[in-house]
């Protein structure tokens, strides 16, 4: 981030315009602007080699007056309090924009999970939810996976909760494997949704998908599942990367290949017949879609110049920075945002969460027929607004969630 962007002064003052294009009072703005409740705990587990390891979490709850809290929890070596906080702001606006009973919340463990063995990983997660654990519950607080985390800890976070109070909850986690009560089609979710957003703005725009060149940044669960969807509708995508750098195929990826390529090499680079390129390098190609589906803060005043893509998704949480924002919409690039381009990972974790607690299981068709039905109203009610208000679509749907989360406060009233 520039000196002047953290994620947490982007997050308040997408927050500030937001409240100010929505006449809110500066009660409800000063409420918003701080999460709820703020837990910091320091995990100490046995690592292998016999020595103890300590290590710093936190879990951020924002604001929960549309439902529990809700959101992933990342395992990274530069989360800081402060990035969490930001996190967790963007749930609760994430989840008023596709208008599911869900605040807003996030955890994050400073730790570099690559240099930990899958038993100490355990250790980690179970010492950290024992640690956190009153705060949590299906109808309090529900953590789903983010970067670094998967289905296997959240596996580990439900069983941890349900031992520890004695019987098994499902719902007290969302992502889970599902031959514990997973939902079909959760791992897909947030790549798949990111599709749905670009297929809709295409429509709106004009642009022709089939064969259309599409660049992802990050080739994690999100990235790759959005290079298979985007396949689905008939792109090609060109170019992906993953942190050891990028490659770059102007005929279009075999996504299965590069896939398997990087489960053997750890590496998406030196495939044969593509050339290897950096992430800033991948950023800049020609284009018609770029998804940042890795990091925050990639695109920056330092290079939105060199942006060619016609469309930009945000699969990724904050990757692109405000200075940067405004240049887009100058030059006319559709931006899709974040916070609407990438909840439905957490809108199907909502369909899992009501799956638990009904015991039922939902037959993926179904799971995506919801999601379709979920992210075409989002990106609909997120363009009326940005329409109405001549304005990008990331303050439209800012004004969406802040203003649906307002709206809730104030019918509930200030207790006591
Ligand atoms: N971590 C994901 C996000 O940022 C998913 C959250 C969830 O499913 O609760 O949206």
């Amino acid at each position: 981030m520039s000196e002047e962007h953290t994620p947490l002064t982007v997050a308040q003052s997408q927050l500030k315009l937001a409240c100010k294009k929505l006449e809110l009072d500066s009660g409800i703005h000063k409420m918003l602007s701080l999460p709820k409740r703020s837990i910091s705990v320091s995990i100490d587990i046995r690592m292998d080699n016999g020595t103890v390891g300590v290590f710093n979490g936190v879990r951020v709850q924002h604001w929960d007056a549309r439902g529990p809290f809700k959101g992933g929890i990342r395992y990274s070596p530069n989360v800081t309090q402060d990035d969490v906080i930001a996190l967790a702001m963007l749930m609760t606006w994430k989840c008023a924009i596709a208008d599911i009973p869900f605040g807003g919340a996030k955890g994050g463990i400073c730790v570099d999970s690559k240099k930990m063995s899958k038993h100490e990983l355990e250790r980690l997660t179970r010492r950290y939810v024992s640690l956190i654990f009153e705060y949590l519950g299906p109808h309090r607080d529900i953590p789903a996976p983010d970067m670094y985390t998967d289905a296997q800890t959240m596996a580990w976070i439900m069983d941890t909760y349900s031992q520890l109070k004695g019987y098994s909850i499902p719902e007290s986690a969302t992502g889970k494997p599902v031959e514990i009560g997973g939902s079909w089609g959760r791992t897909e979710a947030t790549g798949r949704g990111v599709i749905h957003c670009v297929k809709q703005a295409a429509e709106n725009n004009g642009l022709k998908l089939k064969n259309a060149p599409i660049v992802i940044q990050g080739f994690g669960n999100v990235g790759y599942n959005a290079a298979v969807a985007a396949q689905e509708v008939g792109a090609k995508v060109i170019a992906v990367s993953d942190s050891t750098g990028g490659i770059y195929c102007q005929d279009g990826l075999n996504i299965p290949d590069v896939l398997m390529h990087k489960e053997k090499t750890n590496s998406v680079q030196n495939i044969k017949d593509c050339k290897n390129i950096t992430n800033q390098e991948l950023l800049e190609l020609q284009c018609d879609v770029l998804i940042p589906a890795a990091l925050e803060n990639q695109i920056t005043c330092k290079n939105v110049d060199k942006i060619k893509a016609k469309m930009v998704a945000e699969a990724a949480n904050g990757p692109t920075n405000p200075d940067a924002d405004k240049v887009l919409f100058e030059k006319g690039i559709c931006l899709i945002p974040d916070v609407l381009a990438n909840c439905g990972g957490v809108t199907v974790s909502y369909f899992e969460w009501v799956q638990n607690l009904t015991r039922e299981q939902w037959p993926l068709d179904k799971v995506n027929r919801k999601l379709e039905e979920k992210m075409t109203k989002a990106f609909n009610d997120v363009v009326g607004i940005a329409e109405k208000e001549e304005s990008d679509m990331r303050t439209g749907a800012l004004m969406l969630g802040v203003g649906r989360v307002a709206n809730a406060i104030k019918t509930l009233g200030l207790w006591p």
